[in-house]
């Protein structure tokens, strides 16, 4: 394959084509409902019974027949209760109330529940109804939400909090979710040195295994660090081999021009397929993607912002595919442009920026940043300002694009 930069689209066609390859085929496994939040559901589930299973009382009050509170104020007669957990036994005539909790069955024969709140209980054991009530007030009928067999949740989605309540309601003790696919970080360099150690001359701290490592926890995927490697040959094919047994392989470093960035070589050696090996991007240029077998190979440039960058675009849907979602789905938001940005570099660039929402509008302010080595200025950011190939300036109050990493700045102030 040439050195020619493909473009950041083709770059992502071309992984995404890879992506297919796995569709329907990712490896599931059976957790338990806890362990499946935020998990990718693997099977359609269906509800068990009808939702509710019985006729349900949505107040504490009084069941009762309708045609007996008309012309309320009324007396009526009050024949018994019914808890919630409950089924009553008795049917329910006319110019009877049995008293009724919150979430308890409604007994045959009655129509609707009047509010506590609309009655007043007389000492005798009758009850004065305040209120006429309309029918089927205050009764959530069996069935009326969901019927037994409709389907809850369909699979390739990730489970939320509220799909957890769906699963415990439909009595699902077991959920079938994809696995998490297993990532190995491998740090590549001569100057790098653990986190713990001060770095001595021409030195540095390795900072790309531990923002990799969020991503890939942020993925949903497994992340594993490996011992940085040393740029030789010998160090670096031992460490990408190891880095092979697991499903998705990530080196970072070693991919640009230099005399001993050696991953490609590495990869080459092994056999495995390089699909690319440089996009026409900013940050982020010298992006490796290689597979081999079922394994997935990215060579991501070293600078920290263009790890970070080639992660979110490239690594993402892979890890996505091979959780069972939508490879291609990234999120990308639409929002009004606070500052002029001009981009010299002819290539696509993805701009450290802050997006929040304000009173209507998203609105997208680029933060103060030195390039691709500059993770001070860029932590303050919490998404990429897309400024396409052929745009070499953007005006403020312009409509742009941004691809969100972290939550979306709110400047509501508290209010709703
Ligand atoms: P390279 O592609 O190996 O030439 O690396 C490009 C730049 O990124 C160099 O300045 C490296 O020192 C830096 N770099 C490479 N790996 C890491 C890492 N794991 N953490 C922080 N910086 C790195
Ligand atoms: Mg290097």
């Amino acid at each position: 394959m040439g050195s020619s930069s493909l473009a950041v689209q083709s770059a992502r066609e071309a992984v995404l084509q890879q992506c297919q390859r796995i569709a329907g085929n990712q490896p599931v496994e059976r957790v338990t409902l806890l362990e499946s939040l935020g998990r990718v559901l693997a099977e359609e589930v269906s509800l068990d019974s009808d939702q509710p299973p019985f006729a349900r009382s949505m107040r504490d009050g009084f069941a009762l027949r309708t045609e007996d509170v008309q012309s309320a104020p009324v007396v009526l007669r009050c024949i018994g209760e019914i808890k919630a957990g409950e089924m009553s036994a008795t049917f329910l005539r006319s110019g009877e109330v049995m008293q009724i909790m919150t979430g308890a069955a409604v007994p045959e024969g009655a129509n609707a529940v009047v509010m506590v709140e609309n009655t007043d209980r007389r000492s005798d054991g009758q009850v004065q109804v305040l209120k006429p009530v309309r029918a089927g007030e205050n009764i959530a009928p069996k069935g009326s939400e969901r019927r037994a067999g409709d389907t809850a949740l369909r699979p390739g989605r990730r489970i939320s909090t509220l799909g957890a309540s769906v699963l415990a309601t439909t009595g699902k003790a077991g959920v079938l979710v994809y696995r998490r696919p297993v990532v190995a970080i491998l740090a590549t360099g001569d100057e790098l040195v653990a986190v713990e150690e001060v770095p001595k001359g021409g030195q540095i701290r390795n900072s790309n295994s531990f923002s990799l490592y969020g991503q890939v926890l942020k993925s949903g995927a497994t992340p594993l660090i490996l011992e940085t490697a040393k740029d030789n040959l010998p160090d670096l094919r031992r460490q990408v081999q190891r880095g092979l047994e697991s499903d998705v392989l990530l080196v970072s470093g070693g991919v640009s021009m230099g005399k001993y960035d050696l991953v490609e070589p590495v990869f080459e050696e092994l056999g495995v397929t390089i699909h690319f090996e440089s996009v026409s991007m900013r940050p982020g240029k010298p992006t490796v993607f290689a597979t081999w077998k079922d394994r997935w190979l990215f060579g991501l440039p070293g600078n920290p912002l263009s790890t970070f960058v080639a992660f979110e675009l490239f690594v993402t849907p892979v890890l996505r595919a091979l959780q069972g979602l939508p490879a291609a789905d990234l999120p990308v938001v639409r929002g009004q442009l606070q500052t002029d940005v001009v981009e010299r570099s002819g290539r696509s660039a993805f701009l450290p920026a802050y997006v929040s929402s304000g009173s209507g509008m998203l609105e997208i302010l680029p933060v103060t940043w030195k390039g691709s080595a500059d993770i001070f200025g860029a932590v303050e950011s919490n998404a990429l300002l897309i400024v396409p190939a052929q745009a070499s300036r953007l005006t403020r109050g312009e409509t742009v694009e941004a691809l969100l990493f972290e939550e979306l700045g709110y400047a509501n102030e508290g209010r709703l």
